[in-house]
């Protein structure tokens, strides 16, 4: 079957998203685009990805719950998992792991927490735009510990990619699925990192705006929407990237 899938959504948690960014809103609009398969990728919380999980499953949107974690060497890696106590253990172990420097919503924007009607719950008063006490190599490590997927996220793309910051990708991401950014040319990239070939390079919107949802995409040919089957399509080469014209 196959899957249209944007892996990279970011709601009103994230302080640099727009406030229209709800779970509501966005299981929506992936509805809209007939999206199959989405994830809510906040810095460092799954808060808001967990309603939209929920908002999906009447919807008929699949939403695996996600996070896109930073290490402590600045990198952005996406976190996927498909079971929930998995997923909700693996949040708390995150957000132990997260500085107690309080979020300034003036400087870096709001940090909210909205249930599945739109109703404002709570500010989440740590910043979570900022890095967790953990490298590359452990976050990796404990996302499979969860039986989660480690995709790091806009490789090439500074300031967080992992090439930009690791100049190589690291011995545990051998072969694993990488994602650059929907604007980057593909030959561009490989020019510049040649060792990218042997990886999947999947897209994803990284959208912080309703408008921008799907519009950088990964369609699958996956015998399921699973986590194992997503990565063996990958693996196999069974998919394809849709993104906006490169500039440049
Ligand atoms: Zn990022
Ligand atoms: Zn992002």
């Amino acid at each position: 079957m196959k899957i249209r899938a944007d892996l990279h959504i970011h709601s009103a948690l994230s302080p640099c998203a727009s406030l229209e960014m709800s779970p509501a809103a966005i299981v929506g609009r992936a509805g809209e685009l007939c999206l199959d398969l989405i994830a809510v990728t906040d810095h460092n919380s799954m808060e808001n990805g967990f309603t939209a999980t929920a908002l999906g499953q009447k919807a008929g949107v699949k939403v695996l719950f996600g996070m896109e974690a930073q290490t402590r060497e600045d990198v952005h890696v996406l976190c996927y998992f498909e079971d929930r106590l998995q997923a909700e253990r693996f949040n708390r172990l995150v957000y132990d792991l997260l500085p107690a420097t309080p979020n300034n919503p003036d400087y870096f924007g709001d940090q909210v927490v909205v249930d599945g009607e739109d109703n404002i719950v709570r500010h989440e008063e740590k910043l979570l735009l900022n890095a967790l006490d953990i490298s590359v190599a452990e976050l990796v490590e404990l996302v499979r510990r969860h039986d989660g997927l480690a995709v790091p996220a806009h490789v090439e793309a500074p300031p967080y990619g992992l090439l930009v910051n690791l100049g190589m990708v690291p011995a545990e991401l051998e072969g694993a699925p990488l994602e650059i950014a929907c604007e980057s040319s593909r030959a561009r990239v490989l020019q510049d990192y040649p060792a990218l070939a042997r990886h999947p390079l999947l897209r994803n919107s990284d959208a912080h705006y309703l408008k921008d949802i799907g519009r950088g995409c990964t369609i699958f040919s996956a015998s399921s929407p699973a986590l194992p089957a997503l990565l063996a399509a990958a693996q196999a080469g069974a998919f394809h990237v849709i993104c906006p014209e490169p500039h440049g």
